[in-house]
């Protein structure tokens, strides 16, 4: 048997025969990482895994992230000890990118406001100018990172009618030719968004590229969204530009210190904030799970990992 640590909260997501020949510390996420003798951890994105936990494992052949996101792993210590890195792609990108069009919806549509208003007993009846929100066809769909979900959000855009631009490292063109999409620099997608979707990961380049000059630089009305990770945004930046009306509406599932909201970003008019729950549905969660354990088998058996972060 070997011996491993996976995280306590995937213990409902796992069936027995997943787990065959394996010797299993569940590891709840508020606990820390001991020393000892394993040689697999499957932690969840909350846990850091940084130089000093990879020192206390000195057996470890394998962090295997459940998230496709892997800002929570030091990829470079990791390496230098030969640890290989896996993440969970593809299966949570259509979750994740219905779980952003939600919020998108939601915030055109202004569907907290509105759900308030019912919950207060304060709707009055049918009003021609109640609740107006904004109108998506004929509108620009700005997308910040065309990987695998910000491709799925833009695909869902084209029967809305919206016009996509992204900007990417790299230029899509099977999303080009099948969207319509256009590639353009960070300065146009900033000015010429009227909804900006954040799907990059949290790199050096990418965290706070959301600021107070950059939100500046926005369409006034325009509805920010970010499924990616918190810290592309700085939430005080955001909540300033909010409060002073300088913004449409932002729609958040990510933030800088989980499960922290900044309190004045919490406390900001016209947001849609949830949980963290881009990845939330019951068969996603089990796939990720699967495919997450499925990385520790293989690695175990002396076979190449199914979804490494790095070759
Ligand atoms: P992906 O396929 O790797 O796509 C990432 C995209 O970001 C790529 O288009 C990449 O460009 C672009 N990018 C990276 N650095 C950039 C930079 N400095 N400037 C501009 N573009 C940059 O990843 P994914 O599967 O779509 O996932 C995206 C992120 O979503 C993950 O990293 C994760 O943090 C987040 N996520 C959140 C949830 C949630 O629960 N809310 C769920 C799943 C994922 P190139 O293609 O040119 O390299």
């Amino acid at each position: 048997m070997k011996p491993v640590i996976i995280a306590a909260e995937l213990r409902g997501l796992l069936e027995p025969d997943q787990l065959a020949g394996l010797e299993v510390t569940w590891l709840p996420a508020d606990q820390p990482v001991g020393k000892g003798e394993w040689v697999a951890i499957v932690p969840l994105l909350s846990r850091w895994v940084g130089g000093s936990e990879l020192k206390r494992l000195p057996n470890l052949r394998i962090v295997a992230n459940c998230a496709v996101g892997y800002d929570n792993v030091d990829v470079v210590a990791a390496e230098m000890r030969k640890v290989i890195v896996t993440n969970t792609p593809d299966v949570l990108t259509d979750a994740t990118a219905d779980l952003t069009w939600t919020l998108i919806l939601a915030c055109a549509r202004r569907v907290v406001e509105a759900i308030d208003l019912v919950r207060a007993e304060e709707w009055r009846g049918w009003h021609p100018e109640l609740l107006l929100g904004v109108e998506l066809r004929g509108r620009t769909l700005g997308l910040f990172g065309a990987g695998r979900i910000g491709q799925a959000v833009g695909r869902r855009a084209v029967p809305f009618g919206l016009r996509i631009i992204y900007a990417a490292r790299t230029p899509k063109p099977d999303f080009e030719r099948d969207t319509g999409a256009t590639r353009v620099d960070w300065s146009r997608l900033l000015t010429e968004s009227d909804i900006l979707s954040l799907h990059a990961p949290s790199t050096p380049e990418t965290k706070g590229i959301i600021n107070t000059d950059t939100l500046s630089r926005l369409k006034p009305d325009a509805i920010l969204v970010n499924t990616a990770r918190g810290d592309l945004i700085r939430e005080e930046a955001l909540a300033i530009a909010l409060e002073a009306g300088r913004l449409g509406a932002a729609g958040l599932d990510v933030y800088t210190e989980e499960p922290t909201i900044h309190p004045r970003l919490r406390a900001a008019p016209r947001t849609v904030l949830l949980p963290h729950i881009g990845s939330a549905t019951h068969d996603t969660r089990r796939k990720m799970a699967a495919i997450a354990v499925a990385n520790v088998q293989a690695v175990l058996a002396g076979q190449p990992p199914l979804t490494p972060v790095y070759r």
